[in-house]
């Protein structure tokens, strides 16, 4: 178990996309999130990477709370949902190339995206770092496919596991893990609005087959300071709904409770480059502008 001063540490270094996008917001995030990637040592459990967090309010359970029931296995139907884009998406990721997005470097560095492409399918590798749109959003439609692949280090269990995240704004994440056979804390899973929410039900396939992720996320609304509307995330994992509408309490926080930082009504989306290795294919969005419009 890491210390909260070490596991900051560790985090800022790995992780730098939170800081790119404190810098963008010109606000002053100060979040932690999840455990550092690297190679766990030898006899770390599938529960490691984490310390217990702070109450969760509204809920019974405290943050990654090692209590928590772990969602009900379901078998999703076939075939799973994997729609081409529609013609009022902006297309991300086609299979060929990541010229819409930029690398996040350490200290906050816009780079060269570092991330494989093969096959038609793009891979977040040791070391890469984060991808981070070029393009700012806010109300979305977000269409992603994703796979751990098979093969992986059999070391790496829990959070060191396939580890990625669909992360709205830079700052509200939508987990990505290995989720079929690789047990972690429950708010930490595939599906999870980290730290927060575990999926109602589990529907991840085995490593080496594909999911489907269908998220709408709602970005909050400030008044200058004020906070006058809070984000919801909604996701249908592999055709399932597992997160109905949920309002987020902040930014995504490894330990402590979330908070909201106010920040620019659009910003750009992340793929997390935690601990992998993942892979992700046909990824669109569509800018949601409401009826009438
Ligand atoms: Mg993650």
């Amino acid at each position: 178990m890491l210390n909260r001063r070490l596991f900051a540490r560790q985090f800022a270094a790995a992780v730098p996309t939170l800081t790119t996008l404190a810098s963008v917001a010109k606000g002053s995030q100060t979040q932690t999130q999840q455990a550092a990637p690297g190679t766990p040592p030898a006899g770390r459990g599938p529960m490691d990477g984490s310390p217990l967090g702070d109450q969760l309010p509204g809920q019974k359970w405290r943050v990654h709370d090692r209590t928590r029931p772990q969602p009900r296995k379901v078998t999703p139907g076939r075939p799973i949902p994997a729609p081409s884009a529609p013609s009022d998406a902006i297309v991300l990721f086609d299979g060929k190339d990541l010229s819409k997005w930029h690398g996040g470097g350490r200290g906050g560095a816009v780079t060269e995206p570092a991330w494989k492409v093969e096959n038609g399918y793009m891979e977040l590798v040791a070391g890469a770092g984060s991808l981070i749109t070029k393009d700012s959003f806010g109300d979305v439609q977000l269409h992603v496919e994703w796979t751990t692949p098979t093969g992986t280090d059999a070391s790496r269990v829990g959070q060191f596991r396939g580890n990625s995240g669909v992360i709205f704004m830079g700052l509200y994440e939508m987990q990505v893990l290995s989720g079929y056979d690789n047990p972690t804390y429950a708010d930490g899973g595939a599906g999870a609005i980290y730290g927060v929410y575990p999926p109602m039900v589990n529907p991840c396939l085995p490593e080496g087959q594909w999911n489907t992720y269908d998220l709408v996320f709602e970005a909050p609304k400030f008044d200058r300071d004020k906070l006058v509307k809070p984000a919801y995330m909604t996701l249908f994992f592999n055709g399932l709904l597992v997160q109905h509408r949920v309002e987020l309490l902040g930014t995504t926080s490894h330990e402590p409770i979330a908070v909201y930082t106010p920040h620019p009504p659009e910003l750009p989306l992340t793929l997390q480059g935690h601990a992998g290795p993942a892979r992700f294919r046909n990824i669109w969005i569509r800018r949601l502008t409401g009826y009438d419009a």
